[in-house]
């Protein structure tokens, strides 16, 4: 009979499952290996077998009975139905101390549903955010944990070394109770969405209202990547504008159908957002954008429809710059807005979650990687409780020195007729916050003239009603 017990267990050996696991081999960990069907365990000892040790399991059962104690299982299966058929089926088998941790992508509230049922059962249960795709599994992810002290304490060494590495720190930190560490792991997706989406709409302003062409961006973009900017998305977005078509010998950009999908995520910030009362404007832009884009039946039906007759800009260069201004700005205000949905998130569930440690683990692992997360960091330091990322003094004074620019950018998009849903309304938000007074005194009293709903004065304390109907 074998001794060998394994540290951790992965069952779901997809692309992300196969990952994770060899991720840990390679770290050191022996590793018990399960899936529904045994082929993927198989071929994955097969063609990774070196890497490290692997303890392949053909049944639940033996892949139980092969982890040390507390067992650390981690599951990698689709997210859903699917998810809750094999946590209850590892849970029957698990004792009181044992964790599950479900590493796919799954809504918080499920997370928070799992958490307590499996709680009632004595096992500890994780819902985990893993961000970077099947690169980031194999290679270092960001890892966003949540679910209890005690897991955290199980999972740290492990989790600590297989994530990505930034400065000597590792790209995971305990993100907080139950659905916290999903909680994040979602709005982490939606930021991203309208990272990609402001990058989307300055390659569209330079390029049609500015007359760059693809291979010329691709430099400009190449450049950026060099200053504030630089991030993946943007190092990314260079290597794409700089390819060609092989079969057409046009700019790669250019051949692929301008219809973006998604899987969800990015909705789901939004309508959480939505039910915490927390404005993502630019955010949402960013998620009907890509929408917008899916609709080929209303954009076929409203091509005909007229727009400007165009001027292109004068001066390219100083465009460019201008467009850089815009674009860094109109990230800060995403990001700003994330920022606040998770501390909008934290308070409503009680996660007491830690900002600046959330922006650390993203400089690492992450699609959204970036210099960028130094500076939320860096504020979040010197001031915990800011309201808003927008007013601390990095960040304002960054947006006082583009928004001239910003503003024209904008401008020339409505004058040009360019869509540009995000740097709008990045722009709008900015203006709604340091507005001195906004119409809201007008929306208020109309809601007191239809509904008798009432309105605070800005002279006097407490709460007023009009008698409208018999104004003269
Ligand atoms: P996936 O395509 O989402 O799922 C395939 C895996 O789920 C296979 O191992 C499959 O087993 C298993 N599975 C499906 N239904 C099952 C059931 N009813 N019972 C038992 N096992 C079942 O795999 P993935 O792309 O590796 O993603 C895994 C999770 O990570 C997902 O939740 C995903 O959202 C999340 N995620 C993915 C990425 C990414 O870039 N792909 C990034 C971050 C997070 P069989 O082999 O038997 O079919």
């Amino acid at each position: 009979t074998s001794t060998q017990q394994a540290n951790i267990g992965v069952t779901g050996l997809a692309v992300m499952g196969r990952n994770l696991a060899r991720n840990l081999a390679r770290h050191g960990y022996t590793v018990a290996l399960h899936n529904r069907t045994e082929a993927r365990t198989k071929a994955l000892v097969q063609e990774f077998g070196d890497e490290g040790t692997f303890l392949p399991a053909a049944t639940a059962e033996e892949f139980v009975a092969s982890l040390e104690r507390p067992r650390r299982v981690v599951v990698m299966v689709k997210a859903g139905a699917p998810t809750d058929a094999v946590i209850e089926e590892f849970a029957a088998l698990l004792e009181p101390g044992d964790i599950i941790v479900d590493g796919g992508n799954a809504h918080f509230l499920d997370t928070r549903r799992r958490e307590a049922a499996l709680r009632e059962r004595g096992l500890h249960f994780v819902g985990t955010g893993v961000s970077g795709g099947e690169e980031g599994a194999l290679n270092g992810p960001s890892i966003m944990p949540g679910g209890s002290a005690e897991s955290w304490e199980a999972l740290r060494p492990l989790f600590e070394s297989i994530a990505a590495q930034v400065d000597g720190e590792p790209c995971t930190t305990h993100i907080g109770p139950d659905g916290a560490g999903h909680f994040v792991k979602m709005v982490h997706n939606g930021i991203e969405y309208a990272d990609m989406q402001l990058i989307a709409e300055a390659y569209d302003l330079l390029r049609h209202a500015g007359g760059f062409e693809p291979a010329e961006l691709a430099e400009i973009f190449r450049a950026w990547n060099t200053g504030r900017l630089d991030s993946y998305l943007i190092e990314i977005t260079a290597d794409i504008l700089a390819h060609t078509d092989p079969e057409t010998g046009r700019p790669f950009v250019d051949v692929v159908l301008d219809q973006a999908e998604q899987k969800g995520t990015g909705r789901w910030t939004v309508q959480t957002a939505l039910d915490l009362g927390s404005p993502v404007n630019g955010i949402a832009e960013a998620v009907f954008a890509r929408s917008t884009s899916g609709h080929a039946d209303l954009r076929a039906a409203a091509r005909a429809l007229p727009g400007p007759s165009r001027e292109p800009v004068a001066d390219r260069a100083a465009f460019a710059e201008k467009v850089e201004k815009a674009l860094y700005a109109s990230k800060i205000v995403a990001y700003a807005q994330g920022f606040n949905e998770i501390q909008a998130g934290s308070a409503e569930y009680g996660w007491d979650i830690d900002l600046g440690a959330t922006a650390a683990i993203w400089r690492g692992g992450c699609i959204i990687r970036a210099a960028f997360l130094d500076r939320i960091r860096a504020a979040y330091a010197a001031d915990p409780a800011t309201p808003t990322l927008l007013a601390t003094p990095d960040f304002a004074e960054a947006l006082a020195d583009a928004q001239d620019a910003w503003r024209e950018v904008v401008a020339v998009a409505v004058r040009e007729g360019i869509p540009a849903p995000g740097f709008a309304a990045a722009l709008a938000y900015y203006d709604s916050l340091r507005a001195d007074r906004l119409p809201a005194a007008l929306i208020q009293s109309q809601r007191d003239y239809f509904g008798a709903h009432t309105y605070r004065r800005v002279d006097k304390d407490g709460s007023f009603h009009t008698l409208w109907a018999d104004d003269p």
